[in-house]
């Protein structure tokens, strides 16, 4: 019987572009097309994307593309897959709805197939089959999927948390997990962001007391920032609203989107006359008012970083004014986060981040939880995902204290298979993998290249040298010029960078220089070197022969 194969396109090691396929046979289905956020290092660069050279690769073998829930790091990376494969993508109304709003902006979604689902569907894909079950985490319908093999159930848990007071009273489908564990789950892919945490997450629900606590303390009008996405967030702070008398507007255009689009399907639902368009705010007084906005992460084009920078037309902030963090940052944007919310403090307005009551909660399993995870599901073999090396570690550390035995959990590396079969698993041979880099133009593939360029122009500077010849004589015109932009060295570098190079140039015969890549390459390297050893810099150095 066929082999089945897990294999990791993005998201193991790392948290973020997830996106795993299952194959067996001639037959593969993807779970998941995240895309991440650049490093400090990767300088102009907007997002990234897995490279998707193996989906491409094998296009015709692809059954489906499942989605779990709606959030970035699980379908960001759609709009750079979809133009180059011809398969059906599978979500939720819900994660459908919102992924639809996005890839309109990229792609002519009349060519796509999106088809939906209910949690509990049994989705055929060739010889292979994919049951979303429901499951709790930051943003509605999320689905973990189970999916049937030759060999048992590969399940993978999605983002997740055991929230047993949701703010939609949806709860996870904990009977189905059970009897999935009897049918026979061969692997669990479980969630791990949170594994250094110990007992029990609390519930989203826990989040109203805190949001009324500080509703209740301001004096002036209270704005809170959170994900675009995060519906249920946003739900608490319409009743909270309702409750202490204010009513909510909403500013940031992803936001007033997402929310227009969930009041439609009936997944907020708004006490009536609390929401106010922002015009109407002022009919109203500072302690009557609350403002939902965008910028928790500190982009610089969202609402509030452009309200800190008091360059925002629609509104300004007011001295008296609250905001509310309720968010968490994603690793890399704290200090774009900080900046604004210094920006705040010094226009009068005080900023909420931590609360001994909480206005915010992590959306994913804590230790307990993930054991209850495993307990429900009784895999046998078990690999920790969405989680970076030490994540990975620590996960499998626990489930050894649980009683299982090393040589059944996996630390897996993206691009290498975990392959099965009855009575056995093995990592076997690597596929293409690794990142894409897409600039804000929204073109993948900026290379390693371009980046350590951008990176010396950005710590060092520019050096442009001119250099004219005359080929047909092999003799030079004038002497080198050396032009630079964002350079600071001591004084007279540039200046002595100039004699050393024209001594050099006028050393060379004339078959020297009519070599001109030779000649660029020198050149390049001789002013490089001295700038390095009189300065310890290494600024970007561009040739530039002009032949007439
Ligand atoms: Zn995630
Ligand atoms: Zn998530």
């Amino acid at each position: 019987m066929s082999v089945v194969q897990v294999i990791p396109i993005g998201g193991v090691g790392e948290i973020g572009k997830n996106c795993t396929a299952i194959r067996q046979g001639d037959d593969i289905v993807v779970i998941d097309c995240g895309l991440t956020f650049p490093n400090e290092e990767m300088l102009g660069v907007d997002i990234v994307v897995p490279d998707f050279t193996y989906l491409i690769e094998n296009k015709k073998h692809l059954r489906g593309i499942f989605l779990t829930h709606a959030h970035e790091d699980h379908v960001g990376g759609l709009p750079y897959l979809l133009p180059h494969v011809d398969c059906p993508v599978y979500a939720t109304e819900f994660t459908h709805a919102l992924i639809r709003n996005k890839l309109e902006e990229k792609l002519d979604v009349r060519s796509l197939k999106l088809k939906t689902f209910k949690p509990g569907d049994v989705l055929e894909a060739g010889a292979l089959s994919v049951e979303p079950i429901r499951i709790t985490h930051s943003i509605p319908d999320t689905c973990a999927m189970a999916v049937r093999t030759a060999h048992g159930i590969v399940l993978l848990s999605s983002d997740f948390k055991f929230d047993f007071t949701p703010v939609d009273g949806k709860l996870s489908n904990i009977a189905r997990l059970g009897e999935l564990g009897k049918e026979g789950v061969l692997l669990l892919l479980s969630d791990s962001t949170n594994v250094e945490r110990p007992g029990w997450g609390p519930s989203e629900r826990e989040v109203s007391a805190g949001l009324r606590k500080v509703f209740l303390e301001s004096p002036g009008r209270v704005l809170l920032t959170t994900f675009a996405s995060n519906i249920h967030r946003m739900q608490q702070v319409y009743e909270v609203a309702a409750d202490t008398g204010r009513k909510v507007a909403v500013v940031g255009r992803r936001m007033e989107q997402n929310i227009e689009t969930c009041a439609k399907m009936g997944y907020l639902d708004s006490p009536k006359g609390v929401a106010v368009r922002l015009d109407d705010l002022r009919h109203y007084q500072p302690h009557q008012i609350a403002i939902l906005t965008t910028g928790s992460q500190g982009e610089p084009m969202s609402a509030l970083v452009q309200m800190s920078k008091e360059e925002y037309s629609r509104l300004r902030i007011q001295p008296g004014d609250t905001l509310i963090y309720s968010a968490r940052p994603i690793p890399g944007n704290e200090a774009a986060i900080w900046r604004t919310i210094n920006r705040l403090f010094k226009q009068g307005a005080r900023v909420v981040y931590e609360s001994a009551t909480p206005i915010h909660v992590s959306g994913h399993a804590y230790q307990e939880e993930l054991k209850m995870m495993v307990n429900l599901t009784r895999p046998y073999y078990l690999a920790p995902v969405h989680g970076e090396p030490r994540h990975q570690y620590l996960y499998n550390q626990i489930v050894q204290d649980m009683g299982y035995p090393e040589q059944r959990l996996f630390t897996l590396q993206d691009g290498v298979p975990l392959c099965m079969d009855d009575t056995k698993a093995w990592f076997g041979d690597p596929v293409p993998c690794g990142r894409v880099l897409v600039d804000n133009s929204g073109t993948p593939g900026i290379s390693d290249e371009v980046l350590r360029d951008r990176y010396h122009v950005a710590k060092d500077g520019l050096i442009v040298i001119t250099v004219v010849i005359d080929p047909e004589k092999g003799e030079l015109v004038g002497d080198p010029v050396l032009q630079a932009r964002g350079f600071h060295g001591p004084d007279g570098t540039l200046d002595r960078a100039h004699d050393i190079l024209w001594d050099a140039l006028r050393a060379l015969n004339r078959e020297e220089l009519r070599d001109v890549n030779k000649l660029r390459h020198d050149m390049t390297d001789l002013v490089r070197r001295f700038i390095h050893k009189r300065a310890s810099l290494r600024p970007l150095v561009l040739p530039t022969i002009v032949e007439i």
